[in-house]
């Protein structure tokens, strides 16, 4: 498996749902197109407005036991009563390319892959108050009540492990949250291993050692 030191650099964001994650990560694709965004395999129906291939590969249980049996999977877990998993073999090209990789997982899928790439840099997003939380929930107006209510209270059970991460966003502005997004990922290529994995001849040129 590639490891992180000598790629890409891979990233991943978990939240509670309702946080603002996706929209977050979507504002860093558009405005950084050299972060490529991991689309993951999940048995959840597809909401309105979802595309399939674009949201997330939208698959039966029965493939996804196949896929899983195969070790397609970087990692899998079961979130509110559906399965998702993350492609391993995407993210090993194209970290092996060189291009920066995003993964929007949960905190079980957050832990699995720290174990196999511990360079991984993780963020956190957290809510300004679980009020907000509800409100974008419903205001979003894409799930049923009893769905609504059984992510409502997977929130703390989420929000608990914010410890174990990198960084953490409080995404109370929403343009302040991206900005601090934007951050994250320009500091990390700013990491003496990086810039000197990205600027060989110019590291060499100029007699930096290491
Ligand atoms: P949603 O159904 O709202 O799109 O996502 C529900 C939860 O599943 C979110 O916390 C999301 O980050 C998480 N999730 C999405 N894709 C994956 C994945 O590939 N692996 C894991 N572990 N969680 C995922």
């Amino acid at each position: 498996m590639a490891t992180a030191q000598n790629t890409g650099l891979l990233f991943l964001v978990s939240a509670p749902s309702g946080a603002g994650k996706s929209s977050l990560v979507h504002a860093l694709i558009e405005s950084d197109p050299r972060v490529h965004l991991s689309i993951s395999f999940t048995t959840r129906g597809i909401r309105p407005g979802e595309a399939d291939g674009r949201d997330y590969n939208f698959i039966s249980l029965e493939e996804f036991e196949q896929r899983k049996q195969r070790g397609e999977f970087l990692e899998w877990a079961f979130v509110h009563g559906n399965y998702y998993g993350t492609n391993k073999l995407w993210i090993e090209k194209e970290l092996s390319a060189g291009h920066d990789v995003m993964l929007e997982i949960d905190w079980q899928g957050a832990f699995q892959v720290k174990k196999i790439f511990p360079g991984v840099i993780s963020t956190f997003i957290l809510p300004p108050s679980i009020e907000t939380l509800k409100q974008r929930l419903v205001g979003r107006g894409t799930d049923a009540p009893e769905v609504i209510a059984k992510r409502l209270s997977g929130a703390g059970a989420e929000i608990v492990h914010a410890p174990q991460f990198d960084y953490v966003i409080i995404n109370r502005d929403f343009d302040q949250a991206a900005r601090e997004l934007q951050s994250i990922v320009a500091a990390a290529r700013l990491r003496f291993s990086q810039q000197k994995m990205r600027n060989r001849e110019l590291f060499s040129r100029l007699g930096v050692p290491g």
